[in-house]
C-alpha cells in the first residue's frame, strides 16, 4: 500500500468527519498519547473522534492523564466499520489485537509510525523510522493542519516523546525542540515524567525485591557480552498494576556487565510477554522477531510458549544469530 508524506496525511485527516484513533494492544505513552493528540486536534477541527485499543478494556492507570476530555471507547464499543481509521505506533496490523479486523473494512486506514519493521498495511502509510516516538510525526501533522498546539494536546506529545527517548536520552536536538515547544504550551514535564514512568505504589518494592533476587547474569551468552533476565510470575505481579510489571525492565537493564536484558512477564494464559534491551553493540529487534515480535535496534519484544528457562534458552540461542546494532 502506498507510502504518503505529511502533506497528503493531513489533507485526508483534515477532510474527515468521522475518525477512529487506534494504538497498539497494552497501549504504552508512545502509541496512546499519538492517538490521543490527533484525536483531540480533530476534534478541535470539528471532526467526531474516538480513540481506542485492542486491549486491555481500560487506559492503564498511569496514562488516564492523558485523556484529558475523555476520547477513549473501550474496544468493544468501536464499530464495526468506521470510515476513517488511524493506527498509531504499530508496526503491523496484529499489534492492533482485536480491532485489527477494522482495517480492511475502513475506506481509509492511514497508518502513523515510527517501528522499522512497519508492514504498510494501511491504504495509506505515513511511516519515518528515523522519528524516535510516533509523537514526532503526530507534531508534524498538527503543524500542517495547523492545529494550535495547546496543553491537553502538548502534555500527549511529550509524554510519547519522553517515554520513547528514555526521558530525552535517545531525542535528537530537534526533537529537544519540539519538546521545548511543549514545555511553553504548558505541560509540567517533571510531573508528567514523574507520573509515567517514576511512580510506583509500596507494593512495588517488595516485588522488585523478589523479582531481582532471581535474576540471573551469565556474563559472556550474548556473543561474548553480557545477557542478564529476570522472570515475573504471576504471584509476584499479584497486587500490583502493569505498571510495575512493566518497571522491571528498567532496573535489570541497568545491569553494567550486560549488552542484553530480558524480562519475561506471565500472563494470565500462562504465556510470556517478553521485554528485549541492548545497550548498543547488538540488535534484540533482529532476536524478537525469530519469536514473532519486532521492535527497535535497542527495545524490542515479543510473546513466549513453555517454561521460562525454554524462553531463556531461547533467547540465548538467537542471540548468538543476532545482528549488531550499527
Ligand atoms: P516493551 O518491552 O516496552 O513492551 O516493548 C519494547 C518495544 O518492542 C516496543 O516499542 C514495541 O515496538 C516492541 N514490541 C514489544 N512487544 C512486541 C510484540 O509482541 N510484537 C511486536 N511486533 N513488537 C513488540
Ligand atoms: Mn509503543
Ligand atoms: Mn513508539
Amino acid at each position: 500500500a502506498p507510502e504518503v508524506d505529511v502533506t497528503a496525511a493531513a489533507a485526508l485527516l483534515g477532510a474527515a468527519a468521522d475518525v477512529t484513533l487506534l494504538a497498539h494492544v497494552n497501549p504504552d505513552a508512545d502509541a496512546l498519547g499519538s492517538a490521543l493528540a490527533l484525536g483531540l486536534a480533530l476534534r478541535r477541527r470539528g471532526a467526531t473522534v474516538r480513540v481506542s485499543f485492542g486491549a486491555p478494556s481500560a487506559v492503564p492507570e498511569s496514562l488516564r492523564v492523558l485523556d484529558s476530555e475523555g476520547l477513549f471507547v473501550p474496544a468493544a464499543e468501536v464499530p464495526a466499520v468506521v470510515p476513517v481509521l488511524v493506527a498509531l505506533d504499530t508496526g503491523s496490523v496484529d499489534r492492533l489485537g482485536p480491532l485489527g479486523d477494522r482495517v480492511a473494512t475502513a475506506d481509509v486506514s492511514l497508518v502513523v509510525d515510527h517501528h522499522v519493521s512497519n508492514t504498510r498495511y494501511g491504504s495509506h502509510n505515513l511511516v519515518d523510522d528515523r522519528a524516535e516516538a510516533t509523537a514526532v510525526i503526530v507534531a508534524r501533522l498538527l503543524d500542517e493542519l495547523a492545529v494550535e498546539i495547546d496543553e491537553p494536546i502538548a502534555r500527549c506529545l511529550y509524554a510519547g516523546i519522553a517515554t520513547d527517548t528514555v526521558s530525552f536520552r535517545f531525542a535528537k536536538p530537534e526533537t529537544h525542540r519540539l519538546a521545548a515547544r511543549l514545555l511553553e504550551a504548558g505541560v509540567d514535564g517533571a510531573g508528567l515524567i514523574r507520573g509515567l514512568m517514576d511512580s510506583h505504589p509500596f507494593a512495588w518494592l517488595g516485588m522488585l525485591a523478589s523479582v531481582l533476587s532471581a535474576a540471573q547474569l551469565e556474563p559472556d551468552a550474548a556473543q561474548g557480552l553480557g545477557f542478564v533476565h529476570a522472570v515475573v510470575r504471576r504471584a509476584d505481579a499479584a497486587g500490583v498494576r502493569a505498571e510495575e510489571v512493566e518497571s522491571v525492565i528498567d532496573v535489570v537493564r541497568s545491569t553494567s556487565e550486560a549488552e542484553v536484558a530480558a524480562v519475561l512477564k506471565e500472563t494470565p494464559s500462562g504465556e510470556w510477554t517478553v521485554s528485549l534491551r541492548a545497550v548498543g553493540r547488538l540488535d534484540v529487534r533482529s532476536v524478537a522477531v525469530r519469536f514473532g515480535g519486532g521492535g527497535h535496534r535497542l527495545a524490542a519484544g515479543f510473546t513466549g510458549h513453555g517454561t521460562a528457562e525454554e524462553v531463556v534458552a531461547g533467547i540465548r540461542a538467537a542471540l548468538a544469530e543476532a545482528t549488531p546494532a550499527h
